[in-house]
Formats: C-alpha cells, structure tokens, sequence
C-alpha cells in the first residue's frame, strides 16, 4: 500500500555532487568481507547487473496488470501460477502457500445528501479512451473501503479536516461535537485507518473520506489523462482495518490462517471498524461539503474546491447505507528458495506484494517486477556455478492491500522456524523515478549506506547515495543540512508500517530493510484507483524502467553481500547513533509538554486564552492540564550509554580483525553469525506493546494515532503523548532493560570476535 511523499518542487541540480569523494568505489572496504572478499563480492555483482533486462520488467508489468486482480479474483490467482513458472523456470524451489483470510466485498453502498437539496453520489471511476484497462469494470472492485462494518445512518455532516485528534480538539474549542453525526474528512494527515477510528471515539456514527484535489489533484498539476493527478471521479480504495492493533486476518491475531485455526467471531474482530466509512471523489465530495453550512473553517483546513468550506454542523444532512458480502477467500503467497550452500539455516527473505487494489502498475507491480529481476539475474548465476552461502528465499506477498495478509499470515505460521533462521527481510512495494529512499533496523543503516555508495543513478550518473544526500542538503531543516554534509552515513528512517516488512520487523525481531525510488515519478493522484495502469505507469512513473533497474540493483547487491559475506554485515554505533536521539526526543517531549501545559493553565487563569486559529470567533475555554510530572529518564540513559560503549566496541573489534587482515575460522563465523542473529531479536519484548502485545519491538512501531507513522522508542513515547503519566513511568525500567539486554546481545558477538 505504502503511499509516498509527493513530488518535490525543487529540481535537483549535479552541481550538489560534490560532497564527500574518497577513494575509487571498487577499492573501499565492505562490511562482512576482507579484501580479497570485496573484490570478488564486486565481480559478482557486475555479472547480477549484467543479467538486469528493462525489457523483461516492461513485458512482466504488462502482464501482471492486464487485468484487475485483487486478492480473491481470478486474475490474482493466475498471476500466482504465473509467478510460481517463472521462479521454477529459474532454478527456484517455488511454491503457493494457501491461508484462508477473511475479505469484505461490497454488497450495498448508497450515499445521498437528503437536506438540504438532494444529491446521490455516483461513487464510479469512468473509463477513459486513453487508458486500455480502465474499461474492465466487470472484474474491478467498487470503490470501497475494507473493513468497515456494515451500516445504514442518516445525520448531519461535521467537516474534521483529517479527521486526527488534533482536529477534534480544534472543532470542541469551537463548541463543535460530532457525536451523533457523520464526519467528512478530507485523505492525507495520516493513514486512513485513523480517520474512522478516531471519529468513532468522538461518537460519530459514519465517517466519508474524499480525496481533495488540494492534496492529489488539478492543484497539484493537470488530471489524468492530459496530467497524471486525480481526476474528478477518481477515488482511493484501502483499508481501514486497525492495523496499529494488529495487521493480519482480522480473525486470526497472532496465529496462521490455516483451515483449521480457531477464528473470532467477526462480530468480536477488534480490527474491524467502529462505525461504517466510505472514500469518495471529489467530484462527489463538492456537492456535500457545498451544502454545510456552521462556522467557515480555519485557513490549513481548507481545500482547493471550488467553494468555502465550512465545518457544520448541517444543514447538509446525509445518508450512509453500506453492506458487505462476508467472505473468506484464498490468501496464496508464492514463496521462492535458493538453498545456501554453506549456511543454509540462515535465510535471507526478499518480498513485494502482487496483490493490487484494481490494476496496480505502480501499487505494487512497479516494486514487483524489480524483484522478478533480481530472482532471474541470481538464477543466472547459478547457471555459472555460483550458489550462495546462506538460503535466499524470493516471496511475492498476496492480500498485501486488505491488511499486510499473506506476510502476516506467512511469518506467523512460521514464526518459530523464522526466529531461528531469519537474518534479513528486504521489503519494497511501490517505485518510481527519483530519488533512493531507505527505512529499516539501524543495524543496517552502514551497510545499506555501503550499497548505495556502489549504485550509480541512471540519471544523474552519481551514486544513489550522493543522490540521497543532496536531496537532504536542499531539503532539510538546517540540523539536516549539516548532518547531511558532515555525517558519513545518511541517516534510514524508522520503519512504522503500511508494508508488508511489518511482521517481520515488529512481531518476530527480523533486521528489515524497505527499498523504493521515487519523488520524480507522478502516481500518487491514481493511487488506488482504476487509472494506476501501465499506461499511466509508463508515462507518469518511470517510462525507461531505469529506476526499476536501479531498485533491482540496490536491492540484488544487498541479497547478494548477505548471502555471501563470511560474517553477517550488521553494526552497532549507527543503531546506537540513532537510539541516541529517540531518547533526547522523548526526554525533550516531555519537558516540552510541560512548559506548554504551564503556560496554557496560566492564561486559563488569567482569562487571556482564545482560540488557536481564529481569536475573532467564539470559543470554548478548555478545562486546564494535569501539571506534567518529572519523569525520572535516568535508567533509560543509562542504558543508552552502556549500548553505546558495547557498539563501539563491536565496531572497533571487526576493523581490527579486517586491518590485521585476520580471518575467522569457519566455524567461529558461524558462531559469531549466531550470536549477531540474537541482536535485532534483544529488542522485543515477550508481552509487546502496552495494549497491543503482537507489537513486540520496542524501538520501532506503527503510531497507534498515526498508522503507518513511526513512533520509535513506542511503549514510552506514546504514554507520554497521551499524556498518561503512571504508564510513562512505569514503561521507562522495561525499555531501559531493553537496552541493556541489547548491549548484552552485542559483547556476546564482541567475545567472538576477540
Ligand atoms: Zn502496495
């Protein structure tokens, strides 16, 4: 699913290539190897390059987005086989690995405004004569969003802007109470899931989300088919199911979706939605945020329609009739193994979805065809003799869409084999041209630097890495800009979810990596909708597959280092680095939280409070804070010190061993592969996040309020965000502990090396 950034507006020239040049690429050191071992590393990867075909990525993405084919649909199911072939064809041991998942389709959807004229919403993308798959109405799914529960509700409209908690806040300052109502809140702020779930907390009973042409349409550039953004009657599919819970089969938490397994009742499914929620265009928005009438909202709440938008209460009232056909139907992961010749319990998994919402070029065939590159060039090679250390497993993730299905259901049938084996997980989804953008565990952050450093771009013709790094010297705050001149290593995001690395990472302690281009490809205006095509692909996303080719590469030469360094190639000081700031920042968050509650109880005091955004209209005074307590932070950075002197000191054994040019034994590699193994593991917590325990990792996690947003350092940070002080408190020992078991995980590795 995965939804990028849009486009940047500033172009990026070459004159920003200038920054940090060393030694010539094919001399410098990589991690996990000696010299000797570098070199060949490299030879290795100019054959994988070699073996690239953009034409093969052209013909696949032809192929695979020829029809509709969402998880459940015919054309999904002979996509599968056509996979399984291929991967077969390449000297894989592949096969399909069938769950039974619980997937919604659309029975009833009516939406009518009644008062105070009336509207029905046509809820239909038209085809259009430009774009050859838009007219295959027969197998396309409505547009709907999954997991809402049925629903038949008529009342008032609110407008809720993103309809996140701060936007409550604002319209409650404004006397404005959605209990009882139906809330109309535009896409963008945050995941979807959010918007229904946090309207439901406030009382409202149905929520409408619409597409504003502000965020992804004719304000953004000309619409499909002249431009590549939202044209009037295009709406964005999705889900809706409360992923930050759990992802997965709504009916099978925290166990496979075999045949057999024991199921909730869906009426008891806690992932399912609160209230009935329904994504419409805005072609069928305009009529009904015309209709509302109420105060006119705050200047960053309004869109580009062409009309003020006010935030109700009414006089617009409407009608929400929706009902699903609840069914069960076949999730089939196609799952793909290169068994290493050395290694072969430790594996190396590499998976996208193929599972799309209608046609899906770019979500998520563009990241699809990429790693049926990979998989082709590595079945070259073992043509030639070659056969990797470690077991690569190749997957192609089905159900991805509905709720991350086929990875969530795979790694927890699994999880047992998974936690004894897994090293790595490579995840992409959607590509386009642009820019390499990285998020991931941090014990990967110098490695994948280390790829990125070896990857030319096919434009730009710098490495990928430089690429990066320019773009956050134009971009960034001034503290970026610095970092990104002066710092060796760019900085990877955190991984929230929206994704299928999520199960891997965040359940079972697996070092993730997630891989795409983009920011110069135009797709987010048809994301989701019938027009994400190879027509609309192949002019608005990346027309040469360039980018596909650069992802294959970035990707490939990542399997390739971790399937045949003689050590795993994690290190420590940049996790450590990163840790480092999650603590400042939530030691800060609360010292911020204070002052702000001082200062907003002071003028509540002093009668001088008015509202945020307009002190002219009438408001409501809230009630003042509870004073924030001094949280005692003092284990937690203790602990982060003692992580930082067991990284530094790992790092510092693995470069002596390299300059001393001395060579572990067989069997000590694989022993200290073992004990590197248990690192990502040390960060999970038996009984997971406070609430939602499948949640296990306890540096990174989905924002419950945000979904696919990282909260790092979780089960801390987000008590204080809610401003739950015992629990802050009361989280800070364990997380310390954490850390420490961490550290401990680090110089058992350390030991081995010395
Ligand atoms: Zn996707």
């Amino acid at each position: 699913m995965q939804l990028r950034l849009p486009r940047l507006a500033v172009a990026l020239s070459l004159s920003f290539a200038c920054v940090a040049q060393a030694a010539p690429a094919d001399d410098r050191p990589l991690l996990g190897f000696d010299r000797a071992g570098a070199t060949e590393e490299r030879a290795l990867e100019a054959r994988f390059d070699a073996a690239l075909n953009r034409d093969d990525m052209r013909a696949w993405m032809k192929r695979l987005t020829a029809r509709p084919h969402h998880i459940g649909s015919p054309y999904d199911k002979e996509n599968a086989e056509f996979l399984v072939g291929l991967y077969r064809s390449w000297g894989f041991d592949a096969q399909i690995e069938e769950f039974s998942v619980l997937f919604p389709t659309p029975k009833t959807r009516v939406l009518e405004l009644v008062a105070p004229e009336k509207y029905t919403a046509r809820l239909s993308e038209p085809a259009i004569p430009e774009d050859a798959t838009s007219n295959q109405a027969a197998e396309q799914l409505p547009i709907y969003n999954a997991y809402s529960i049925d629903g038949d509700v008529t009342a008032p409209l609110v407008y809720v802007n993103y309809g996140v908690p701060r936007d409550y806040d604002e319209l409650a300052q404004r006397g404005i109470d959605v209990k009882g109502k139906i809330v109309i809140a535009r896409y963008g702020g945050s995941w979807r899931g959010i918007k229904p779930k946090v309207a439901a907390e406030h009382g409202a009973v149905g929520c409408i989300i619409y597409s504003d042409p502000r965020n992804d349409g004719y304000y953004q550039g000309d619409v499909y088919p002249k431009g590549a953004f939202r044209p009037e009657w295009g709406a964005q599919r999705g889900s809706v199911a409360d992923m930050p819970l759990y992802p997965g089969d709504p009916l099978t938490p925290g166990v496979g979706a075999t045949p057999d397994a024991k199921r909730l009742d869906i009426k008891s499914a806690p992932t399912l939605t609160k209230i009935p929620v329904l994504p419409i265009s805005y072609g069928d928005a305009l009529p009904l945020l015309r209709a509302l009438g109420g105060p006119v909202a705050p200047e960053a709440w309004r869109g580009a329609l062409p009309t003020t938008y006010h935030l109700g209460p009414g006089p617009a009232t409407v009608h929400l009739k929706l009902e699903f056909n609840w069914q069960q139907v076949p999730a089939r992961d196609v799952v793909a193994r290169l068994r290493g010749s050395e290694r072969p319990d430790e594996w190396i998994i590499r998976g996208n979805h193929y599972d799309a919402w209608v046609n899906g070029a770019d979500d998520p065939i563009s990241g699809q065809v990429a790693l049926l590159a990979e998989a082709r060039s590595l079945g070259e090679l073992v043509k030639t003799g070659w056969r990797p250390k470690r077991t690569i497993i190749y997957c192609a993730w089905d159900g991805e869409e509905p709720g991350l299905l086929g990875s969530t259901e795979w790694v927890e049938t699994h999880a047992a084999e998974l936690s004894r084996n897994a090293v790595l997980y490579i995840n992409s989804d959607t590509n386009e041209r642009g820019f390499l953008d990285v998020g991931g565990s941090h014990t990967l952050e110098k490695f994948i630097n280390e790829v990125a450093r070896d990857v030319v771009d096919p434009e730009k013709k710098i490495s990928v890495q430089e690429r990066a790094r320019a773009r956050q010297i134009l971009n960034g705050s001034a503290d970026e800009r610095r970092e990104a001149r002066e710092r060796t290593d760019i900085r990877i995001a955190p991984l929230g979810s929206g994704s299928d690395y999520t199960p891997f990472l965040q359940h079972i302690g697996v070092a993730a990596l997630n891989l795409g281009y983009g920011g110069e490809g135009d797709t987010g205006g048809v994301y989701h909708s019938i027009y994400d095509s190879f027509d609309h692909y192949t002019r608005f996303g990346d027309p040469n597959f360039d980018y596909e080719n650069a992802l294959a590469q970035t990707a490939g030469h990542a399997i390739l280092r971790f399937a045949d360094a003689d050590v795993l190639p994690y290190a420590f000081a940049n996790l450590a680095d990163n840790i480092g700031r999650y603590v400042r920042e939530v030691v800060k968050l609360a010292d911020d939280m204070r002052e702000e509650s001082k200062e907003k109880n002071q003028r509540i005091a002093d009668k001088t409070y008015t509202a945020v955004f307009d002190p002219t209209e009438t408001y409501v005074v809230p009630s003042p804070d509870a004073p924030v307590p001094n949280l005692n932070f003092a284990p937690l950075q203790n602990a982060l010190t003692h992580l930082q002197e067991s990284a530094k000191k790992y790092d510092a054994a693995m470069r002596e061993l390299s300059t001393q040019g001395r060579k572990l034994s067989p069997q000590a590699q694989a022993a200290l592969d073992e004990a590197l193994k248990q690192t990502e593991r040390a960060m999970m917590r038996e009984n997971g996040l406070p609430r939602r325990p499948w949640f296990r990792h306890q540096i990174y996690a989905p924002g419950y309020y945000t979904g696919y947003g990282v909260k790092t350092l979780p089960a801390v940070r987000e008590a204080i965000e809610q401003r739950n002080w015992p629990e802050a408190e009361q989280q800070i020992g364990p997380v310390a502990q954490t850390l420490n078991t961490m550290a401990a995980a680090i110089d058992r590795a350390t030991a081995l090396v010395q």
